[in-house]
């Protein structure tokens, strides 16, 4: 018998299989659980904190004051696009007849719902030359399944079975090769040149007619613009590939290109990223797919269509001239990703960005961005390696290879440094294909003084790593943990609550 059954007045409702037939139905038992849960998983005692509210708001707001992020300083994580998140977008996600719409709303009583829904989607389009966009993915790599997924009933419809293999360049982002071999595609990794691009001939040798999607981050995670791309994309159709533009890095371009004119057939964003929402810590996202115009009938559903009402005036507003409505009958349609309208209050903020800046402001933000990276790029390669020193978009990679073999301290200890001195540490080890990597991206948002701040702590630490590298090795000092075993830390989580130790 469970504590928690036998000390208590009521009885839990535990979920058993049903006796008839396939399904599940809820029963009531006061009895020990049988059945259905493994018995490891079953609790014998369930010890409920005993905390008045005022010890719960001052734990979590602890909590929240030992947290860092972008509010609280600067966070140039590469690849992460780590901006501030305007607060008028959150205004606009939580007006109420927004925030308290159902999920089940009819479409009737949503037009204004779907009309937000239906108006990022076109904006989408024009921004990145796309022929139509799914909001449905609810993040980069889950838009990368999504779109994987199409392009293999794509390929099925056409009698091209045989293509099964996804190309991917060394410099991508781990998610890429992953969510081709979720998708039963074999992975063929494409080693970069020396200039840190795809290698066109390589890219051929490689071609055939196996082929089915080449995945490209452009610009790629070394900061780099993949000056060939029209080359690429036409071999790749050329062979009877599809090109799919991975757009984590969509800030660096943003109103300045647009990866449908480069010959991209699919593409995704994170809208977490290049629009202003708040992420990190695996955060709600959202990563709208886009294709070219020979696989919209594929996209997932629902899909909002919008037709203009019958006798209204054309030069009306949309609200006034055009309903709306989810589509959930595109003939080939890879079936639905998410639920209901997915991250919807994200389609709300995404778009307050959009409106905010305008095309033009846009365009800036992206040429801002690049500014800022080449700003630190100039001022860091003072002091650090910059394996691929040419001008860079919004982000750059340095390496603190001859550093680590002049003083033993490495990429890490840099960034457990830089923690001490109010700074996120930039993403390290990661290009691959550069050893000792710290990627680099400061976004637009930052100010000269914040960039010139960083640039001297830096700076500081790699000359103190000189002079007394003990100290950079002993890193971080000042923040709330050491140095954590991260992978005991991710395999063996302990999340018990511990009161904090002014009180305990
Ligand atoms: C962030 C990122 C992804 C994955 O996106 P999520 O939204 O985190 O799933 C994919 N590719 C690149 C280059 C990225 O930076």
């Amino acid at each position: 018998m469970s504590r928690l059954a036998s000390d208590h007045t009521y009885s839990p409702i535990i979920f058993e299989q049903g006796q008839e037939g396939r399904g599940s139905r809820y029963v009531e038992s006061g009895g020990a659980p049988t059945g259905f849960l493994p018995p490891e998983a079953l609790r014998a005692d369930l010890p409920l904190p005993d905390n008045s509210e005022l010890d719960v708001v001052r734990h979590f707001t602890r909590l929240s004051a030992r947290t860092f992020g972008i509010d609280l300083g600067f966070y140039p994580l590469g690849s992460c696009t780590m901006k501030y998140n305007p607060r008028v977008n959150d205004a606009m996600a939580e007006l109420p007849a927004l925030r308290d719409l159902h999920p089940w709303t009819p479409d009737d009583l949503a037009q204004g719902a779907l009309q937000i829904m239906w108006e990022l989607e076109r904006s989408l389009c024009s921004l990145f030359g796309m022929a139509a966009f799914s909001l449905n993915p609810s993040a980069g790599a889950h838009a990368e399944l999504t779109a994987l997924l199409i392009a293999k009933k794509y390929f099925k419809d056409r009698g091209e079975r045989q293509r099964g293999t996804v190309i991917v360049p060394d410099t991508a982002h781990g998610t890429n090769p992953a969510s081709a071999a979720m998708c039963g595609f074999k992975v063929l990794s494409l080693r970069s040149d020396a200039r840190g691009r795809v290698s066109v001939d390589e890219l051929k040798n490689v071609l055939g007619a196996d082929t089915a999607v080449c995945m490209m981050t452009n610009p790629n995670t070394l900061g780099l613009f993949e000056d060939h791309i029209h080359e690429i994309a036409r071999a790749v159709h050329e062979a009877g590939g599809l090109m799919y533009y991975d757009g984590a890095n969509a800030n660096a371009l943003m109103g300045n290109a647009r990866p449908g004119d480069m010959g991209f057939d699919l593409m995704h964003l994170n809208l977490h990223k290049t629009f202003t929402i708040p992420h990190g810590g695996g955060g709600a996202g959202h990563g709208p797919v886009g294709v070219a115009a020979h696989l919209v009938e594929y996209l997932p559903i629902p899909y909002v269509r919008a037709r203009a009402k019958a006798g209204a005036d054309p030069n009306a507003a949309p609200s006034d001239r055009m309903e709306f409505r989810l589509d959930f009958d595109l003939p080939h349609s890879v079936g639905p990703v998410r639920s209901f309208w997915s991250n919807f209050a994200h389609a709300v903020r995404a778009l307050a960005y959009i409106y905010a800046n305008g095309a033009e402001g846009l365009a800036k933000v992206s040429q801002l961005a690049v500014l800022n990276a080449n700003y630190l790029r100039v001022r860091v390669r003072d002091f650090l390696e910059t394996p691929y020193d040419e001008i860079c978009r919004h982000e750059f990679v340095a390496s603190a290879q001859d550093l680590k073999r002049e003083t033993g301290v490495k990429a890490l200890d840099l960034a457990k440094a830089l923690l001490d001195r109010g700074f996120m540490a930039p993403t390290i080890y990661f290009p691959l294909i550069v050893a000792e990597s710290l990627m680099i991206e400061p976004t637009e948002t930052e100010s000269k003084e914040t960039l010139d701040e960083f640039v001297a702590a830096l700076r500081e630490i790699v000359s103190l790593a000189k002079s007394d590298p003990g100290k950079i090795l002993a890193a971080p000092e000042h923040t709330v943990v050491g140095r954590l075993d991260e992978t005991r830390a991710a395999r063996q989580p302990d999340l018990r609550w511990y009161p904090h130790p002014a009180t305990a």
